[in-house]
């Protein structure tokens, strides 16, 4: 890779953006979580595992969870409309899918999960900041999951491959491909690709993918641990 490439916003092709993570942001919720990748900013408050109306749609084998994601109509230059568009449809339902892989849903029978996702500005990653968002505010809610869930999207942008693109990458780039991983169990939970990639391309975005997860993996284990620290800090401070 060249490391000459310099990118729109002045970073290298392997650089991630300015990351904020905090966790509890939300005194209502079960659990919640808010995400900076940059000028990108979702919050996601967790709710469950609660009793599932309508009973009929419940499981009696696991939990169902229930998904929205949903961009603020100031998220974007352009107004958008706050009416859930065909894009936010499907995003519900790949970061759903992604979540279930790593819940354990199994152990909540009847009952629903609840994640509702607010992206507050978009500026690119949504969907993998969102995700990062989710698994934090799911760990904030105690839900047992077998593994913090990381996602960075990767792309070709100008002939090479970069990691992380903002808006103004993506609307350019020749490819992008949102990768979500289980890093302690080495599983890809969500991977779309649009646009084209050679096949060495591809190998090497997903490389820089998993190299990006991990970094931002480590970012919410340390946003985890100073939040709990920090808990012990006052429950100590009490006696
Ligand atoms: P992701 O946000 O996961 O990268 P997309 O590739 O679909 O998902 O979107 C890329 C970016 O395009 C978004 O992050 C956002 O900045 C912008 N975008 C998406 N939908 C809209 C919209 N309805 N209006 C304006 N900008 C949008």
């Amino acid at each position: 890779m060249s490391s000459e490439f310099v990118r729109p916003d002045g970073r290298l092709p392997d650089q991630l953006r300015p990351i904020k993570m905090a966790v509890g942001v939300l005194d209502r919720a079960d659990g919640s979580a808010y995400v900076e990748q940059g000028n990108t900013k979702v919050i996601v408050a967790v709710y469950g595992p609660r009793e599932l109306h309508p009973r009929h749609k419940a499981s009696p084998e696991a939990a169902v969870v229930r998904c929205r994601y949903h961009m603020a109509p100031f998220s974007t230059r352009e107004r958008k409309s706050p009416n859930p568009s065909r894009r936010e449809v499907e995003l519900s339902k790949v970061i759903k899918d992604a979540l279930s892989q790593t819940i354990f849903l199994e152990r909540f029978p009847r009952t629903s999960i609840d994640v509702f996702i607010e992206v507050l500005e978009a500026d690119g990653g949504t969907r993998c900041a969102s995700i990062n968002a989710c698994s934090l505010a799911l760990a904030n809610a105690g839900i047992p999951i077998r593994d913090l869930i990381s996602a960075v999207a990767v792309g070709k942008y100008n002939g090479h491959i970069i990691l992380d693109l903002n808006d103004e990458e993506d609307e350019a780039a020749e490819a992008d491909m949102p990768v979500a991983i289980m890093p302690s169990f080495n599983k890809v939970v969500l991977l779309q690709l649009n646009g084209v990639l050679t096949e060495e391309e591809f190998k090497q975005a997903f490389d820089l993918a998993v190299k990006g997860c991990m970094e931002i993996n480590r970012i919410q284990r340390e946003t985890l641990r100073s939040r709990y620290l920090s808990i012990k800090g006052e429950e100590n401070e009490d006696v």
